[in-house]
Formats: C-alpha cells, sequence, structure tokens
C-alpha cells in the first residue's frame, strides 16, 4: 500500500473531506425524498454541481447514476439518456469497469423500450467487452440478462440461452431473488423459441414459482403472458385462459401498460378461437387503443433517442484519445467560467452569476411580456449563530440554507448568494400570491429544518421581501424594491415574508 502523504492531514484536505461529506449527505436527502420526485432530483443536482465544482469524481458517477436511474423510472428516456451519457464519459476518464457496464447497460435499456432491440444489443455487447475485468455478480448478472432479453426479441434463441444460462450463474451465486427468476423466464421463451416445448413450460412455471413467492407483479405478469401464449398456439383454450386472465390483472396491478396491451391482443384471439366474436372485439379495440396511446406517448422521446444515438456513434468513432483530451480541455474551462459565477461555499451562483444571468432573465421575460419575481432573503440574527457557536457552523448552516432553497425552486428558477447570509432567488412567470407562496415555503423549509442536527440549540430562520416587475428599468430597480420589503420583514420581527 501506498503511504499516506504528509498534505493529505493538511487543512485543505480536511475541508475536501467536508465538501464531501457535504455532498454526499445530500445524495442521502435525495434518496429520502425519492417519493417527491421535484425535490429530489434538485438536490441530487446541487450534490451533482458540488461534486463537479470541487473535483470529485467518484461521487459525480454516482450523482449521475442515481439522476439517470430517477429519470429513467419516471420514463424521461431522454433525460435519463443524457446522463447516462454523461456517466460514460466519466467512467472512461476514471477507467472504472463496473461504472461503464452500469451506463452501457441504463443507455441499453433505453433503446429497449424504443423497440429499437439492435441498438440496445450493440450497447450491451460493449459493456459485456469489459466483464471480464469486473468481479460484481451482481452487476455481471444484470448485463447478461439485459444481453438475454435482447436475443430474444431479435429471435437470436440459441445465443440468448447462452447468456441467459451464464447470468443465471452469476445471479445464482449472489443469491439474487429477483434475477434468478428473471433469467428463468427468459430462458423460457428462448427454449420455445427453439421448439423445446417441454423445457419452456417447466423453466416458465419454476420462474413463475419464484416470483409469486417475493411477489413480484412485473415477473409474474411476464411469465404469464408466455405461459398464455404456448397454451394459445396450442389451441390449449382452457389453460391459456387461466393463464391470460390472471396475467392481465396483473399487469394491470403493476401499472405495465405495453405488457396490458400484448394481453388483450391474446385474448381476443383466444375469444376469437372460442367463436365468442364479441368479446374478441372487445379485447381487439382495448388492444388496438392502448397501442395507440402507447405509441403517441413514445414517439417523441423515440427521435430523441436517435439523434443522441447519431451523436454518439460518431463520437465514439472518434480517436479515444482525442477525445480523452478534449473532454478535460472541456472541463478546464467549465471549471474556470464556474469559478467566476458560482459561489465556492454553498455551490449556488455568486452574486456576478446571479447578476449576469438574471439580467438575461430580465431582458427575456420583458421581451416575452412575462413577469419576474425577485425574492430577497435575509438569515436571522446570524450573526449569533457565529458567535455563540463558531464560524464553522456558521458556514454548515449557509450551505444547507443554499440547499434547501435549491429543493424547493423549480429547475428553471434562479438562486443565489448575494453577499455574506443574504440570497435572491429569481422567479420567471410568477407574481402576486405564486411568489408570496413560494417565499412562504421557502421560509417554511428553513423553520422547519431540524437544525439540531448541526448543532444543539440552533434554530434558524429566514426573512424574505419580495417584488415583482412592474414599469422596473432594469433587474436592479427590482433588486431594490425587494429590499426595501426585507427591510420592513425585519422591522416587523423577522421570520417572515413582506411583498
Ligand atoms: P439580522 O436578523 O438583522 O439580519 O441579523 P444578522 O445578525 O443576521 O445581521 P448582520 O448583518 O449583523 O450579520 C451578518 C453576519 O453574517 C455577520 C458576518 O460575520 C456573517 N457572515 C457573512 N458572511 C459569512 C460567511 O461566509 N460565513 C459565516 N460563517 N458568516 C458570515
Ligand atoms: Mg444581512
Ligand atoms: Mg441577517
Amino acid at each position: 500500500m501506498k503511504p499516506k502523504s504528509p498534505e493529505l492531514k493538511g487543512p485543505q484536505n480536511r475541508r475536501a473531506d467536508y465538501n464531501l461529506r457535504y455532498a454526499q449527505d445530500l445524495l442521502v436527502q435525495a434518496r429520502v425524498l425519492a417519493h417527491c420526485f421535484d425535490e429530489s432530483m434538485a438536490l441530487m443536482r446541487h450534490s451533482l454541481l458540488l461534486g463537479e465544482e470541487f473535483g470529485f469524481r467518484e461521487h459525480v458517477m454516482h450523482c449521475l447514476q442515481e439522476i439517470a436511474v430517477a429519470y429513467y423510472a419516471q420514463c424521461e428516456y431522454d433525460l435519463s439518456l443524457q446522463y447516462w451519457s454523461y456517466c460514460l464519459d466519466v467512467s472512461l476518464n476514471l477507467s472504472n469497469d463496473e461504472a461503464y457496464i452500469q451506463a452501457q447497460i441504463g443507455i441499453g435499456q433505453i433503446y429497449f423500450a424504443h423497440d429499437d432491440f439492435a441498438a440496445a444489443l450493440e450497447h450491451h455487447l460493449q459493456a459485456a467487452e469489459s466483464l471480464p475485468r469486473i468481479n460484481n455478480h451482481v452487476l455481471s448478472s444484470s448485463l447478461l440478462i439485459n444481453l438475454g432479453a435482447d436475443y430474444v426479441q431479435l429471435l437470436q434463441y440459441a445465443e440468448a440461452i447462452s447468456a441467459l444460462q451464464e447470468g443465471l450463474l452469476f445471479a445464482q451465486k449472489a443469491n439474487h431473488s429477483q434475477y434468478i427468476p428473471e433469467a428463468l423466464g427468459l430462458i423460457g421463451q428462448a427454449q420455445w423459441g427453439l421448439g423445446d416445448r417441454l423445457s419452456a413450460e417447466q423453466t416458465l412455471q419454476s420462474a413463475l414459482t419464484l416470483n409469486r413467492q417475493i411477489n413480484r407483479l412485473w415477473g409474474m405478469a411476464s411469465n404469464l403472458l408466455a405461459l398464455g401464449r404456448l397454451h394459445l398456439v396450442e389451441k390449449n383454450t382452457l389453460l391459456a385462459t387461466t393463464y391470460l386472465t390472471e396475467g392481465l390483472s396483473k399487469a394491470m396491478e403493476r401499472n405495465a401498460l405495453h405488457m396490458v396491451f400484448q394481453f388483450e391482443q391474446l385474448l381476443a384471439e383466444l375469444a376469437e378461437l372460442r367463436g365468442n366474436y364479441p368479446l374478441a372485439l372487445s379485447h381487439f379495440k382495448r388492444f388496438h387503443f392502448g397501442k395507440e396511446a402507447i405509441k403517441s406517448q413514445l414517439s417523441p422521446h423515440k427521435l430523441q433517442a436517435m439523434k443522441m444515438q447519431l451523436e454518439m456513434e460518431s463520437a465514439r468513432l472518434e480517436n479515444a484519445d482525442l477525445r480523452r483530451q478534449r473532454a478535460s480541455q472541456h472541463r478546464e474551462i467549465q471549471r474556470v467560467e464556474r469559478l467566476a459565477s458560482y459561489d465556492g461555499l454553498t455551490g449556488i451562483l455568486n452574486r456576478r452569476g446571479l447578476e449576469e444571468q438574471g439580467c438575461e432573465l430580465f431582458q427575456r421575460q420583458r421581451i416575452n411580456r412575462q413577469s419576474l419575481s425577485v425574492l430577497m432573503i435575509d438569515v436571522d440574527h446570524f450573526k449569533r449563530v457565529n458567535d455563540g457557536c463558531g464560524h464553522p457552523i456558521g458556514d454548515k448552516v449557509l450551505r444547507q440554507i443554499a440547499a434547501l432553497l435549491k429543493s424547493g425552486c423549480r429547475q428553471d428558477d434562479l438562486v443565489g448568494r448575494y453577499g455574506g447570509e443574504e440570497f435572491v432567488v429569481l422567479l420567471p412567470n410568477h407574481e402576486g400570491v405564486a411568489a408570496i407562496e413560494v417565499g412562504e415555503r421557502l421560509r417554511g423549509l428553513v423553520e422547519a429544518w431540524i437544525w439540531s442536527r448541526i448543532h444543539p440549540e440552533l434554530k434558524i430562520t429566514i426573512s424574505v421581501g419580495i417584488a415583482s416587475t412592474l414599469d422596473d428599468a432594469s433587474l436592479e430597480a427590482l433588486l431594490n424594491r425587494s429590499d426595501q420589503c426585507l427591510y420592513q420583514a425585519k422591522q416587523q420581527g423577522r421570520n417572515r415574508v413582506v411583498v
């Protein structure tokens, strides 16, 4: 092992350590808030920003992965794709094979969701090249199962089975309760594709049993779909009906739309087989409208995904060294730009960044005849925090306030540190009651945060002054008016919003 170099113990390193813990803490807060997508996303982005600012590349990668996964879960495929591509770049620069594989799996899954199985396969195959270099059973299993799923869709059943069996082995070594039935279900489909009907049914049944044990709706629905199809083809209407009706209800319960319409299609065929034409028609109608709905939902994303694919392909063809060099130049430029416009302590815009971006926003809103509100925010009795708990605690408070303000705003709002313990928020297309609501929300967020996490006796509140565009000549005039309101909020006793 390398001996620790002496400078690692210096104040510089303690500060880096502290910054990293803060950025990681934000990510933990984001996970806790996962049920409120917007707030969680704001915290993850803020954490990412700090990671980029201070050069914590491993942390940046974790943020990127979590953001990409969160967007994927929201069906925001183009955004998810962007974050995975960024992740791909960072993983290459860090020579981190696991992160590289993870990113390629994620990108492939997006193409898979758009029925572009060939592109999905290509990404998963690229990831597979790094497989021998990792020692992570769960990740290996995940990649091989994804590969198998691509092959099944492309009707390359022999390749599917060999990838899936290998994936199953890794899943068994890791004792992974989800991946084992997942691999089995796909193996069953591939066996049926190869004409091995007997093994297919057995494998699908064992997958179904395992999925029932862990109550995994999606897995059950997909096994029941395959079993139903198998019996439908053999005109075994009784068993087909049992599997398909149960499967349909699982798919509906799981809200898996694309699967629901596949059930409807098979149920239509089944009803026709049994001579029940009115029932067949009603299933067919639901199949048809379901498919239309999904098509209209996916097509804009699909276009976007295709465009991204082209960009990525051309990037891939470029010389890898050149690319790396360019990326580091680009990062350096970004870093310098960031240093000039962003606040080193809190990671949000500094006064200069706020004024530059704020003036542009002010002009844009004026040209479009849209409103703009300014929230001038000042921490109450902040001097007492410094005097009572010390300057480092004061700094922690300022960072937490910045994070809270970010988490309470929309992506298009500008949030900055105007000076010492003063913050400014610019809200485009918000005025009157809507702006007051935001001010109240931010005030409430700060008041409600459990400050004793930072220091036992700590209680923090903020005062907010709000002004919205009337016929102000400049952003400066608007800022002045909000400052006057802030002064009144202080006069009236603090911890309040004044318009
Ligand atoms: P009020 O409710 O009237 O706003 O009272 P206050 O104590 O917050 O106001 P005052 O303007 O008197 O004090 C602000 C303090 O903020 C003084 C300064 O030491 C502190 N401060 C400014 N910048 C920083 C910083 O970067 N870190 C820390 N820890 N303190 C800061
Ligand atoms: Mg002040
Ligand atoms: Mg103050």
